[in-house]
């Protein structure tokens, strides 16, 4: 084998496009330039999609009535959206910074993580290599790109919002936690409003106070969730950047049998099986998922799927086989049981894990009752446990009860 040489300091980069929507349209009008702008539609039912930073000044905010909008700031100028446009530029971001790195997780149409460890040696590094990167997307796309690198997922992303407007920052290696720490709680993508709620009753305030808890008080507080938010706390975090370029929109598994089967015990038995599967890779790949499927194909090839969104995303194996058992029954009671040529069960609707601390304040409601907080943590635990010892052991090691 030959010698890999030293390993290098991770760098990881947050690209986030500055007012994504506003800039694409000034780019081809350049008379929006400077003036407060309110991309989305007018009229009473408009939301706006896009403030620029000078309608901002105003109160302006996305996702805020357009009519509210405008009694704030009435001299904007309001852009209908063209997602066309704003598709295509996007398109051509994610081309530049697919030639930059290979490694690159697109999050939305105007942001993504790029691995950079290793990309512009020996020259300049990773800073020369985003510059550079920078100035192309100036060049070419004419919008503004604001970036921030550093030797984690969280770093990153909270150091992009503080690049802004139209900013390059590196956070030097080994410096995360001294580089979050002023920052206030909110700022970790993980801490929703009731987290903070939470721990500013403690008197905590900042990410670096957050850092210094106790991390026994944050599992009491926050369950297993309590020692990862520590350790982001501390611009911990191992998650590496998905180069896979796409998320997948389903995950789901089916079997088609050899000879039809009417055995309901049987047909609950796959399923299960099914949910295990699905469960394993939404996990596997750091996602979550709001809609369960059910696929049946009746001996005749009839096909049907019948559908449930739960009011939360969700990983766990139990949550998954729970809302699948329930389709089952419904299908059953409403069509009858008849021979079954195929069984399947999916998710879609799938979303970035964010730990999102919130997801557990509140209870989770399923289709057959609600699963308390506690529940729901400890179907996570099991599912980790149980996905650890799959993973030495190899898959026949261990079976659940479900
Ligand atoms: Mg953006």
């Amino acid at each position: 084998m030959p010698d890999p040489g030293p390993r290098l300091p991770p760098r990881i980069a947050h690209f986030d496009l500055d007012t994504f929507f506003v800039a694409v349209e000034r780019a081809r009008d350049a008379s929006l330039r400077g003036r407060p702008v309110l991309v989305g539609r007018a009229g009473p039912r408009g939301v706006v999609a896009a403030a620029s930073y000078e309608s901002r000044k105003f109160g302006c905010r996305s996702a805020m009535p357009m009519t509210q909008a405008l009694r704030l700031c009435p001299q904007a100028i309001v852009v209908a959206p063209d997602f066309t446009a704003y598709r295509t530029v996007s398109a051509r971001f994610h081309e530049m910074l697919r030639e930059l790195s290979p490694v690159v997780e697109s999050v939305g149409i105007d942001e993504a993580y790029v691995d950079l460890t290793g990309i512009g040696e020996p020259t300049g590094g990773a800073y020369a290599a985003a510059a550079a990167l920078r100035a192309r997307v100036h060049a070419d796309l004419d919008v503004a790109v604001s970036v921030c690198i550093a030797g984690s997922r969280t770093t990153a992303k909270v150091g992009s919002d503080r690049a802004k407007p139209d900013g390059l920052i590196e956070v030097p290696v080994g410096d995360d936690a001294t580089f979050l720490a002023p920052f206030a709680i909110r700022e970790l993508p993980m801490v929703g409003p009731k987290a903070a709620e939470t721990l500013g009753r403690m008197g905590v305030r900042t990410i670096g106070q957050l850092a210094a808890l106790d991390e026994r008080w944050l599992v009491q507080q926050f369950g297993s969730a309590g020692p990862v938010l520590s350790a982001r706390a501390r611009g911990l975090d191992p998650t590496p950047v998905n180069g896979n370029g796409r998320v997948a929109r389903s995950i789901s598994r089916e079997v088609t049998f050899l000879e039809d089967v009417t055995d309901e015990a049987e047909l609950r038995r796959v399923l299960a099986r099914h949910a295990e599967r699905v469960g394993t890779d939404l996990r596997d790949s750091g996602k979550r998922a709001r809609t369960v499927t059910l696929k049946l194909r009746w001996d005749d090839f009839t096909t049907l799927t019948r559908s449930h969104t739960l009011e939360r995303p969700v990983q766990s194996t139990a949550a998954i086989a729970e809302a699948g058992r329930a389709l089952f029954d419904a299908t059953i009671a409403a069509e009858g049981m008849r021979p079954v040529r195929l069984i399947g069960l999916g998710v879609t609707n799938i979303v970035e894990d964010a730990l999102q601390l919130d997801f557990f304040d509140a209870a989770t409601t399923t289709m057959t009752g609600t699963t308390t907080p506690a529940g729901v943590l400890r179907d996570e635990e099991l599912d980790r446990t149980i996905d650890g010892l799959r993973a030495r052991f190899g898959s026949g090691v261990v079976k659940r009860g479900l």
